[in-house]
C-alpha cells in the first residue's frame, strides 16, 4: 500500500501529532512524507529522523502561510499524479479543511479523528469516536486515495533518529488562490491541550477557600497558580471546566470538554471538578485520571482511576511537594 504522510505545521512548528503519523504510516510498509511550505528545509530533514522513507517537498513563497486553496490544490494535484492510496495527517484545524478540499478534488474520502487501525485482509478498519464519544464508529473506505487524519495521542511516537536521510522529490505548487494573509493577531496564551502528556484541570471548586478570606476571583487566582504550579512540576499543561472558564477565572483556550478541547494525555489530574458529562467527553480517553475533590460522591470519582476526597487547597500543595522531592526538582 502506498502510504503518504502529510506534515502540518504553522510557520515551521510541526503539528507533533505528524510524527505519530508517520509511525503509523511506516507499520504498513515504506512510507513518504509531504513538506509543503516556504524554507522548510528543517522540516525534511526532521521527516527523515523520525522514519520518512522518502520525502515530498513543494518549497515555494507563495506557501509561506497556510492556505487552504494552494495548499489542497498541490495536495490534490500530487496525489492525481502519483495515485497513494491512504494519506495520513494529523487532525488539525488545517488539515480539515485541507484533507476535504482535495478528497472533493480527488472525489475520495475523509476520515477525523482516528483512534485506531486494523488491518482485515485488504481492508482497513478505521474507528473513532463519534456523538462525544459514546460509540466507536468503524469505517471502511473503498474510494482512493483515503484521507485519514489521526487524533492526537492515540499512536505511539517513533524516535528520532539523528542523521537518518533518503531520497527528495521537488514538486510544483500550485498557488493559484483566491485569498492572501494580510496578517496575524494572536488573542491568547497559546495552550497546546491536544499535544500535553499531563494535563492538570481546575473547576469550580478553585474558587472555593474561606480560609484565605479572599473574594471569589482572589481565590480562583491563587487555585489556578497551584494547579499550574503542579502542571509545571510534572512538564504539563492546565485545563479547566467550563464551568471556570465561564466564571472568567482562566480563559478558554484551556478549556475541555464538549465545548473545549478533546485531550488524551497519559495522565489528566481534575482538581475541583464534579465531572459532568461534557466534561467528561473531553477527557475520559485519558490514560490515567486522578480526582480531587471533596465531594466523596461527585459523578468524576466514577471516571477516575485514583480518586483523593479533600480539598485541593491542601491535596494539590502535598501533591507539589512530593513530586518536587521524587523528580529532585
Ligand atoms: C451544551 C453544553 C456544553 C458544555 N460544555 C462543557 C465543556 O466543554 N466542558 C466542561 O467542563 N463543561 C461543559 N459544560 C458544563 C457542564 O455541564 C458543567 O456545568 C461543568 O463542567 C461544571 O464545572 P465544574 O465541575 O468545574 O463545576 P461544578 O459542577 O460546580 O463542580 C465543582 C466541584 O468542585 C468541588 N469542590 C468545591 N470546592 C472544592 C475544594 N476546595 N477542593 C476540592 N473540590 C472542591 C465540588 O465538590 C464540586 O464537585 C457544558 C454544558 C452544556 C449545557
Amino acid at each position: 500500500m502506498k502510504t503518504w504522510v502529510y506534515i502540518d505545521h504553522f510557520k515551521g512548528e510541526v503539528q507533533p501529532s505528524s510524527w505519530e503519523a508517520l509511525g503509523l504510516g511506516k507499520t504498513f510498509d515504506s512510507v513518504t512524507a509531504l513538506v509543503f511550505g516556504s524554507g522548510v528545509e528543517t522540516l525534511v530533514k526532521a521527516a527523515f529522523e523520525y522514519g520518512a522513507d522518502e520525502v515530498i517537498v513543494v518549497d515555494h513563497p507563495e506557501l509561506g502561510d497556510y492556505r487552504a486553496e494552494p495548499y489542497a490544490s498541490t495536495l490534490s494535484a500530487l496525489a492525481s499524479s502519483h495515485t497513494p492510496d491512504l494519506i495520513l495527517l494529523p487532525t488539525t484545524a488545517r488539515t480539515r479543511e485541507l484533507s476535504a478540499m482535495a478528497a472533493v478534488d480527488l472525489n475520495s474520502g475523509v476520515l477525523t479523528d482516528v483512534t485506531a487501525v486494523e488491518v482485515n485482509g485488504d481492508q482497513i478498519v478505521f474507528t473513532r469516536p463519534i456523538y462525544e464519544g459514546k460509540v466507536l464508529e468503524k469505517t471502511i473506505c473503498t474510494a482512493r486515495p483515503i484521507f485519514v487524519a489521526l487524533r492526537a495521542r492515540s499512536f505511539p511516537k517513533p524516535p528520532r533518529q539523528e542523521g537518518r536521510s533518503g531520497p527528495v522529490i521537488r514538486a510544483e505548487a500550485k498557488v493559484d488562490a483566491q485569498s492572501i494573509i494580510a496578517g496575524y493577531s494572536t488573542t491568547e496564551a497559546s495552550v497546546n491541550l491536544g499535544d500535553a502528556s499531563v494535563i492538570v484541570s481546575g473547576g469550580r471548586g478553585v474558587s472555593n477557600n474561606p480560609a484565605l478570606g479572599l473574594d471569589e476571583k482572589a481565590t480562583a487566582q491563587k487555585g489556578f497558580e497551584l494547579i499550574g504550579e503542579l502542571a509545571a512540576v510534572l512538564g504539563g499543561a492546565v485545563g479547566a471546566s467550563r464551568a471556570a472558564v465561564d466564571a472568567g477565572y482562566i480563559s478558554y483556550a484551556h478549556q475541555v470538554g464538549q465545548t473545549g478541547k478533546v485531550v488524551s494525555p497519559d495522565l489528566y489530574i481534575a482538581c475541583g471538578i464534579s465531572g459532568a458529562i461534557q466534561h467528561l467527553v473531553g477527557m475520559r480517553n485519558s490514560k490515567l485520571i486522578v480526582a480531587i475533590n471533596k465531594d466523596p460522591e461527585a459523578p468524576i470519582f466514577q471516571q477516575a482511576h485514583y480518586g483523593v476526597v479533600g480539598d485541593l487547597f491542601q491535596i494539590v500543595p502535598a501533591l507539589i511537594a512530593a513530586f518536587k522531592k521524587r523528580l529532585g526538582k
